[in-house]
């Protein structure tokens, strides 16, 4: 036998949301509708295909390691220079390198609960200790003192994510300004800004131009949620130069293949898909929260593309109802929100017909 690095002994597998085919194939469905991962409902971006069909001639030839025409778009965008800018494959990748360049064996990371698992694991399988700061409920976010309680110049990297997966909460601009203004300036701030466009607070963050001011502040953001490309593997992060040249240093140089770069660089200048994107969670909030209140589940406040909601002891076979009927959704048991599911916001038809199923099962439970 061949015996793994004694950190991997901490870490299970990520429990990702169920693939429509294998729905399909357990219940026999011609369709299923997948509300589970909250991805784009819209679909891909014409501009995104056309640039990805038009990659295909080049696909013999190994990428362009530095993507340089998606960085510049990225820098144009943000105002920023390029070299404050890492690409991954998926973001997911970049809090891999993010661990792996800052996080020393024994090192001390710090995250809130519940929240999206992929940090954890990075720090554990670097070498690194995890510590979770929980709000008063699960429901709650904590608030930046009970944070700030358990920083000290020894934690190396706190990991937030705002809006949160799953709950939808966030951190204001006055919450990040101070929580940056009273950080180690030796603690790095990793905020996972995943959804970050869906957010309509007026009080949401514009924690980009904060990095100027704060060089231990990166910002990671992604295309796999407003801009649609979840299966092509794109993310970044924004942040300091001298924190950035580290991790591409880490970075495989051919990790965000050429069609990857070429859809991501087009969907950015997509202005049309990206409003319709906006207006599509913007309606399907406004159709999907009054609805299930109705039916008398409390739904987490949210500034994301999904929502969090409170079932109760039978969430899971909620979950299993609706997945007999061709609609997945997430269960938050492995988020240890039992009595919670995700649900991420689809078109006006999809979201129907997720509300007729959960009003059909909600009937036929009503005394279970
Ligand atoms: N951060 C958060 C908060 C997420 O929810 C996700 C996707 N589930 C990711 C990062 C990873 O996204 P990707 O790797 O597709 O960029």
């Amino acid at each position: 036998m061949i015996d793994p690095r004694p950190e991997l002994e901490k870490l299970s597998d990520y429990i990702p949301g169920k693939s429509i085919e294998e729905i399909q194939n357990r219940y026999h469905l011609d369709r299923v509708i997948k509300l589970a991962s909250n991805e784009n409902a819209l679909g891909v971006s014409p501009r995104a295909k056309r640039a990805y069909e038009a990659a295909t001639d080049s696909f013999y030839l190994y990428p362009r390691g530095e993507a340089p025409q998606l960085l510049s778009a990225l820098a144009e965008k943000y105002g920023v220079e390029e070299n404050q800018i890492i690409i991954g494959n998926g973001s997911d990748e970049v809090i891999e390198f993010v661990a792996r360049a800052f996080v020393r064996k024994g090192d001390t990371c710090v995250g809130t609960t519940p929240t999206f698992s992929v940090y954890r694991f990075a720090v554990l399988a670097a070498g690194g200790n995890w510590t979770e700061v929980q709000g008063s409920s699960p429901e709650e976010k904590p608030s930046v003192d009970k944070i700030l309680s358990q920083i000290t110049p020894e934690v190396r990297i706190l990991f937030l994510c705002s809006p949160n997966n799953p709950t939808g909460r966030y951190y204001s601009e006055t919450e990040i300004e101070t929580l940056l203004t009273k950080l180690p300036p030796e603690t790095l701030l990793f905020l996972d800004e995943a959804y970050a466009e869906f957010a309509e607070a007026p009080d949401f963050p514009h924690s980009i131009s904060m990095i100027r001011k704060f060089p231990n502040l990166l910002v990671s953001r992604t295309f796999s949620k407003i801009y649609g490309l979840a299966g092509l593997r794109v993310g970044y992060a924004l942040g300091n130069a001298d924190v950035v040249r580290h991790l591409w240093k880490i970075k495989p140089p051919f990790d965000v293949n050429s069609a990857a770069q070429a859809a991501a660089t087009a969907v950015l200048a997509d202005r049309e898909y990206f409003e319709q994107s906006i207006k599509l969670v913007r309606d399907g909030k406004e159709q999907l929260i009054p609805a299930l209140s109705a039916m008398g589940f409390s739904v987490l406040p949210t500034q994301s593309n999904f929502i969090c909601v409170k079932i109760g002891a039978r969430a899971m076979a909620l979950v299993e109802f609706l997945e007999q009927n061709g609609v997945i959704i997430r269960p938050l048991k492995s988020f240890k929100m039992d009595d919670y599911v995700r649900i991420t916001i689809g078109t006006a038809e999809e979201n129907t017909v997720l509300l007729s199923l959960v009003s059909k099962w909600r009937e036929e439970n009503k005394n279970g």
